[in-house]
């Protein structure tokens, strides 16, 4: 342990909590200070494309730890409703909207921001998901013969897609790829994922976008002067009744908050650089001391796959949020890297699809299992290792893929696994 009196963490999301936590696991015995600009308790995000749209309102608990265990048992000061505005890293100083707050060792954990669709300022019923108000609200738009129109086929996209189909409603997927997911995990997985969707009655108009919105005829403007959609017409030239049309179109992480703080970001995806300890770099390249960073808003070098990459998944998040507190309290020698084979799952329908690895690929083999569980697996191979593995309603088997990834296995031993659960 360093003589750290004091650990901030900016961002109370999933890897905050997991910070803090880890830092009194380890014995840190100094103020933990963790600050949120949202209004709730620090909450997990999962459930909010998944049970939050399809079981009753207010029926579904999604927080992560009660304020009890929080303040009382982990002795942290929790300040929700507080945004980070500003960071001088030279006189170790957080700025807060609600003044400045010392620091000896920070952590950033504040994630990312959802993507929203331009036409959001004009038209009410245009939304995205990403907070816990963002779930409520869309939930209450999920209601009987509401005619939902979702835009993008990725994860979240999909999600919501197959919550309000679960509703009896009726869904339309406007992608502009030629299949869901194409561009992250290829063109077989497309493929399969397309299947699934039409497979579930979701009218999926792939290779399109949304080129206007029209909105309800004679319908008066809300408060904030939006009028109801009423339809969007897309590139094709076809035309979709909507009342409600949601963006699954990505998050971008939230920095902006650190542009005069001399923490460099990634020039693509707008990450906080790290060194492989999750240092967060200086523009010099060098890590700036005493700050950290975890979780979505991380870009950082993977010893695993020697490549650099940002997340956005929920174990690695975790994981995250330990390994900086870790490194943030140990004596320079005793820092480890985070290394980690990427892990996620996401429910389409009642199909749970997961990934391992990475999808850069020579070759990707899908193989329909044969034994009496069914289901599909893709195996991702470049050169002769095994670099990733994608499963689709089998979750007894994507644990033994992450850990022949880890091992730096062959594409053979991939392959052979997969035989075993065919026989
Ligand atoms: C709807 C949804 C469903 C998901 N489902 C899955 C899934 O099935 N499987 C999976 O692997 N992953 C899933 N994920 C991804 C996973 O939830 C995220 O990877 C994880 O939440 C990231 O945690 P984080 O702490 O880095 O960021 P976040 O959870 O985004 O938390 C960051 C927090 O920081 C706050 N913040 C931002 N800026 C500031 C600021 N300036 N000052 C103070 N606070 C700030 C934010 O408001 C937020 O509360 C899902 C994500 C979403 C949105």
């Amino acid at each position: 342990m360093t003589d750290t009196t004091t650990l901030v963490v900016a961002g109370a999301g999933l890897a905050g909590v997991r910070a803090c936590e880890a830092a009194r696991r380890k014995g840190f015995e100094g103020a933990i200070v963790l600050i949120g600009e949202e209004p709730a308790l620090p909450y997990d995000r999962p459930p909010l494309s998944k049970q939050m749209l399809t079981a009753p309102p207010g029926s579904v608990e999604v927080q992560l730890r009660p304020r009890s265990v929080l303040e009382d048992e982990l002795n942290i000061q929790v300040r929700t409703g507080v945004r980070a505005i500003g960071l001088d890293t030279g006189s170790r100083v957080l700025q807060t909207s609600e003044g400045e707050v010392e620091y000896d060792e920070l952590i950033i954990a504040t994630g990312a921001a959802a993507r929203k669709l331009p036409e959001a300022r004009e038209f009410s019923g245009v939304l995205a998901l990403r907070t816990i108000e963002d779930a409520r609200r869309l939930r209450g738009h999920l209601v009987e013969d509401t005619r939902v129109v979702v835009v993008g086929a990725g994860f979240i996209g999909s999600e919501i897609a197959s919550a309000a189909s679960k509703l009896g409603l009726r869904v339309t997927i406007v992608e502009a790829a030629s299949a869901p997911l194409v561009r992250s995990l290829g063109a077989e997985v497309g493929a399969l994922c397309t299947a699934l969707h039409r497979a579930h009655g979701t009218d999926l108009r792939l290779g399109t976008t949304i080129t206007a919105v029209r909105a309800r005829l004679g319908a008066e403007p809300d408060g904030l002067g939006r009028y109801p959609v009423a339809a969007v017409e897309l590139s094709d030239g076809s035309l979709v009744e909507a009342d409600v049309i949601v963006a699954g179109i990505g998050a971008v992480p939230a920095t902006e908050w650190l542009q005069t703080a001399g923490v460099r970001l990634h020039e693509h995806d707008g990450g906080i650089l790290c060194d492989a300890n999750l240092a967060a770099l200086g523009h010099n390249g060098r890590p700036i001391p005493h700050v950290w960073a975890a979780g979505d808003v991380v870009h950082w070098p993977n010893p695993l796959f020697e490549r650099t990459m940002r997340l956005e998944h929920w174990t690695s998040a975790a994981e995250q949020g330990a390994a900086a507190a870790a490194n943030a309290l140990v004596q320079p020698a005793d820092r480890r890297p985070y290394s980690t084979v990427p892990y996620f799952w996401s429910d389409w329908y009642d199909t749970r699809i997961q990934f391992v690895g990475v999808p850069q690929a020579e070759e990707v083999v899908v193989q329909h299992l044969l034994d009496e569980r069914g289901g599909m697996v893709a195996l991702y191979r470049a050169g002769e290792r095994l670099v990733g593995a994608l499963t689709i309603g089998r979750p007894d088997l994507i644990m033994k893929y992450r850990r022949l990834v880890a091992s730096a296995a062959s594409f053979a031993e991939g392959v052979d696994l997969h035989a075993g659960a065919v026989a």
